[in-house]
């Protein structure tokens, strides 16, 4: 199990560790060809205008859509998410609010109960975070922070505003890495 972790910019080396420990071979991407044969992929924090502009002096704009839109499962945190969106590569039907709960306020942190992930509430920890200001059908909505989305799933995108790397919690990269291995599974009958 190979997991792409775009390492343009921003925290992916927390995401590399965390996915190191639970056994997965990890690959920071960094060209179009980092991209190939990854079985996931994550889009770390970070800083969503310095990221496109990586994204788009390597021409990884394509490749990378064209891996998901394939079913590739892909976990997106903070710029992540901002990322995945309608105003950036388009592969989830959101509306993402960048530095939505004020620029001021830099960064705190929430236990949120997620849709889907068992074993109690998650820590995220929100640096200048987005929200989802406007979620398509077919989006569904895993939680809420004073009533603003702020995880989200459409089948293999798994998107969320916070960090959820920061305290070591890897429920979000096992749930990645279950749905890489079941994808596996299917195109191998
Ligand atoms: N505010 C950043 C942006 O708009 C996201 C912050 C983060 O990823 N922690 O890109």
């Amino acid at each position: 199990m190979i997991v792409g972790v775009l390492a343009l910019q921003g925290d992916f080396e927390a995401h590399r560790r965390i996915l190191e420990g639970l056994g997965a071979e990890v690959r920071e991407v960094r060209t179009s060809a980092g991209l190939e044969g990854i079985d996931a992929l994550v889009i770390p924090g970070g800083e969503s205008t310095t990221m496109t502009l990586g994204i788009e002096s390597e021409g990884l704009a394509e490749p990378l859509c064209d891996l998901v839109r394939a079913g590739t499962p892909v976990l997106g945190t903070c710029a992540g998410l901002i990322m995945l969106g309608r105003d950036h590569l388009g592969l989830l039907d959101v509306t993402a609010r960048r530095n939505a709960f004020g620029r001021q306020v830099h960064s705190f942190e929430a236990d949120l109960e997620l849709g889907g992930i068992d074993g109690g509430p998650l820590r995220g920890v929100f640096i200048r975070a987005p929200w989802v200001e406007e979620a398509g059908e077919g989006v569904e909505v895993l939680a809420r922070l004073e009533g603003h989305a702020v995880a989200v799933r459409d089948q293999g995108i798994l998107a969320v505003a916070f960090h959820p790397e920061m305290h070591g919690d890897s429920r979000l990269h096992q749930w990645l890495l279950a749905r890489a291995s079941e994808r596996n599974g299917e195109i191998d009958k």
